[in-house]
């Protein structure tokens, strides 16, 4: 059983049943697709109980993500979440939800909470909701 968190505090349980279990499954099967070995992180974009797209980090950058960015940071690098939402329509990308998990190297569930990057640019693209893995049993929620 997983539990959501939102804001810090507890919103809902869930079952490997729920619709939230399968995505995330989803998830860690694209996130194992990474090459990065402690990094490994997958992202699904979902919009009426359907997956629009799907994603893996990589070791690339994407250059309109640097306006995001803080300049500090450095390049963007190709992180999961806008790997979702790259080449999608906004018309598609707005009002829906993405989740993104990280694995381990056991392919277990790490945290994976998106970085301000791209909590900006999934804002910027009318992403609704993000759901993230926190550890195996909890499940955390951005509302952007
Ligand atoms: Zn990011």
């Amino acid at each position: 059983m997983y539990t959501l968190y939102s804001d810090n505090s507890i919103v809902t349980t869930f079952t490997s049943s729920g619709r939230h279990r399968r995505y995330l499954e989803t998830a860690k099967r694209v996130a194992e697709e990474s090459e990065f070995p402690d990094y490994r992180h997958g992202a699904l974009l979902v919009r009426g109980g359907s997956i629009l797209n799907s994603a893996y980090n990589k070791n690339s950058h994407i250059g309109w993500a640097n306006r995001f960015r803080a300049k500090a940071c450095g390049h963007a690098t190709h992180h999961a979440e806008l790997g979702a939402i790259l080449g999608v329509d906004r018309s598609k990308t707005a009002g829906a939800d993405v989740y993104v998990v990280r694995i381990g190297r056991a392919g277990d569930l790490k945290m994976s909470k998106p970085c301000q990057m791209c909590q900006s640019v999934l804002a910027h693209m009318g992403v609704k909701r993000v759901y993230y893995s926190i550890d195996e049993k909890n499940i955390g929620c951005i509302k952007l």
